[in-house]
């Protein structure tokens, strides 16, 4: 249950003053629903209100605020011409200027005679010294208020600055004093103010050094946010241990025949992450790992291996792929991986129905299927394994956290070994994943070229289709990826389709094209028609249906690469260069591209290694971006920026291990603190997994 000092926070922002049934929604959709989303609505800018110059001494372009004599009213003779409020100071004039004003409310607000004080922007026009629209009319009384620092903040269409400031001021009035959760000495250690003084702090700052990210307000603010993450994913992973695991231990016999028959020795790093794997497997715990390894590293035969083992102990494993195309490309390579070892492979996914489906299902159930390939259909309710001890999730590019709770929660004690290809910095998976156990391909199989990657912009497309057209006459098998129009998937298909004709013109009847609209066995059709002789070109949309293996493949041409993320580029670019023939990547780019865009391509362009690319790209635009798109399922975070709080994720990360381990169902004095910590951030759910407290 959400404790009682939060509730003010958990409103509808509607319920604030000056949001009415207008304005609410706006704000909403900028923001988020509740209160609590308007306290994390940062101001990027400030106004300085405090200076008071003579008018004549005001330089244009300021904000500045002024004490003046209201002297005299001119309405305009057409609608369409400004309405003027004459003032002055001891200095000089200062004239006001309204488009489209209200007489009434001008006269009420200017009356003629009387002292006022104003604040806008200044400007000087034709000798005069003018404010179009002040900021502020305000009696004499009221200087102290408008003669302050005004926050800036994040506006959307209809939603003026006076409402945001007064809404967010609103907000951060209702917060409450709520109990410490960050460890005393460190809280002292670093300087930092309670959490409502912080809060009250960012939405008022002094002065410019006041927004930078990195003043001690806002770290206190982002570490209570990267606290909540990691304590979160603790939980999760402490839950997930708390099922009991089971000794899960063979005799090698299988896994000997595998790598016997492999055409070629397993890489060093291979190796480890196998014995590491091993040894997770063998204890009475749940494995949590993580294999992480580049595209190419070779991480499939590693997870074939790990469920050979299971097999060998008598149990079975499971593989779950991101799609179901990849999924029946994992069945083929794992065949024939596997076959000299006799494993009994099957294979369900989500277009497996009625009579083929039950037959699976019984397979399965009486132990007939040693390993169980297939998409999140393998873990759906009425699958019956006989006796699964492992469960391999190959997540390619994407994260499958909601996935990995989902399967958490079913209850089934199996091991868990999760296979990313996603080149993240350290800092991130911290994120993604919290503390999990990783191994760490870091080394790729021998005998690859490398990629001759090139930045060129779309006006040279007919030079691009000249060479594409020479290199198939060549021999050479291209892939042409589409780029991402923004969000329809309409006009995705739409240009997709537009380019194939025109290339199928060009270049040809050997032309295909595979898309995310297509059916299952039409997509197969078309990805076997291209990984056999009779495509040598294939136009695809988007990035997973060019998550397949074709080694004869050799070039890719990629239109709109500043659309992507660098991540996706990346692993769009390691479909090519599989096998020992020259590969050729070309980034095509529309102009004009901005500084950020350019730098980015050219990483691409330099450099091969996932991990640098990764990096470079978190320097260049900030984690929240860094995998392209929201669908990556990394976690965004609003006060936190890992490019200038990354230090702090690591304290947070070794904090929440250290708080489990004192207090693991946060049942002590701190430990209610962090509960309401975690309901400050919406871990509702986690807090779910605790024992009563
Ligand atoms: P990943 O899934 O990590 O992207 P794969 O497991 O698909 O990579 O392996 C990529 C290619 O490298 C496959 O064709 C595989 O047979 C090959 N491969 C894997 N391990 C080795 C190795 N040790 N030496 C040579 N080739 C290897
Ligand atoms: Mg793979």
């Amino acid at each position: 249950m959400r404790p009682e000092a939060l509730y003010p926070l958990f409103v509808p922002i509607g319920s604030l003053p000056g949001l009415g049934p207008r304005l609410a929604p706006l704000v909403e959709k900028l923001v988020g629903p509740n209160i609590a989303d308007l306290l994390w609505h940062l101001p990027y800018a400030l106004v300085d209100r405090r200076f008071m110059p003579p008018v004549t001494a005001a330089p244009e372009g300021r904000v500045a605020t002024f004490r003046v004599t209201v002297d005299q009213h001119q309405k305009p003779e057409s609608s369409r011409r400004p309405y003027r409020v004459l003032c002055s100071d001891d200095s000089g004039f200062l004239t006001l200027v309204f488009f489209h004003a209200k007489e009434d409310w001008l006269l009420k607000s200017l009356p003629v005679g009387e002292e006022r004080i104003i604040s806008g922007t200044v400007e000087h026009f034709n000798n005069a010294i003018q404010i179009t629209h002040p900021d502020h009319i305000v009696p004499v009384d009221k200087l102290a208020e408008v003669m302050s620092v005004e926050p800036v903040y994040p506006l959307t269409a209809g939603v003026t600055p006076k409402v945001m400031v007064k809404a967010v001021r609103a907000a951060v009035a209702k917060a409450p004093d709520l109990p410490e959760w960050i460890d005393a000495a460190y809280l002292a250690r670093q300087g930092w103010q309670s959490w409502r003084s912080a809060l009250g702090q960012v939405h008022a700052p002094e002065s410019e050094s006041d927004l930078w990210a990195d003043g001690k307000a806002r770290q206190r603010l982002a570490y209570d946010e990267l606290l909540s993450n990691q304590l979160a994913l603790a939980l999760v992973r402490a839950s997930m241990k708390k099922l009991a695991g089971r000794v899960i231990q063979g005799d090698g016999h299988l896994r000997r025949k595998i790598i016997e028959a492999l055409p070629f020795a397993l890489t060093g790093a291979q190796k480890r992450s196998l014995a590491e794997i091993e040894a997770d497997m063998v204890e009475p715990s749940r494995m949590l790992r993580l294999l992480q390894g580049d595209v190419g590293a070779g991480k499939t035969v590693v997870g074939l291996l790990a469920m050979a083992a299971a097999v060998e102990s008598g149990s079975q494993a499971a593989l779950m792929a991101p799609t179901e195309i990849l999924a029946r490309q994992h069945l083929a390579t794992l065949e024939k991986l596997a076959k000299p070892a006799g494993l009994r492979l099957g294979l369900l996914t989500g277009r497996d129905k009625g009579k083929p489906r039950a037959a699976i299902l019984k397979a399965l159930a009486e132990g007939e299927i040693d390993i169980l390939v297939g998409t999140h259909a393998l873990f759906q309710e009425d699958v019956e394994y006989k006796d699964l001890a492992l469960a391999v999730i190959d997540e390619q590019h994407r994260f499958g956290v909601h996935q990995r709770l989902e399967l958490a929660s079913k209850g089934r004690a199996v091991d868990m070994l999760v296979m990313t290809a996603t080149p993240i910095p350290r800092t991130l998976m911290l994120t993604a994943y919290g503390d999990m156990d990783v191994s760490r391909l870091d080394e790729k199989p021998p005998g690859r070229t490398p990629i001759d990657t090139r930045v060129l912009p779309l006006a040279r497309l007919d030079e691009v289709v000249g060479g594409v057209k020479r290199a198939i006459e060549g021999g050479a098998k291209v892939y042409w990826v589409c780029p991402l129009v923004e969000e329809s998937e309409k006009s995705d298909l739409a240009a997709a389709e537009e380019r194939h004709r025109e290339l199928a013109d060009i270049i040809g009847p050997r032309v295909g094209l595979v898309h995310g609209r297509m059916k299952g066995p039409q997509k197969d059709a078309v990805m076997e028609a291209f990984a056999g002789s009779d495509l040598d070109l294939l136009v695809a949309t988007t990035v997973i249906e060019v998550g397949v293996d074709v080694p004869s493949a050799t070039v890719m041409v990629i239109e709109h690469a500043e659309r992507f993320g660098l991540a996706q580029l990346h692993q769009l670019r390691g479909r090519i260069g599989r096998g020992s023939a020259r590969s050729t990547c070309l980034l095509l780019y529309g102009a004009p591209l901005s500084e950020t865009g350019k730098a980015r391509l050219n990483i691409m362009r330099d450099t091969e290694d996932g991990f640098r690319i990764a990096e470079e790209d978190l320097k260049l635009r900030g984690a929240g971006e860094l995998l392209g798109t929201r669908q990556s399922g990394l976690p965004e975070f609003k006060l936190a920026d890992l490019a200038v709080h990354g230090d702090l994720l690591a304290t947070a990360r070794d904090d929440a291990r250290l708080i489990l381990e004192t207090d693991p169902d946060l049942n002590g004095k701190r430990g209610a603190a962090l509960r309401t910590l975690l309901y400050l951030f919406a871990r509702d759910a986690v807090v779910s997994t605790l024992r009563s407290g």
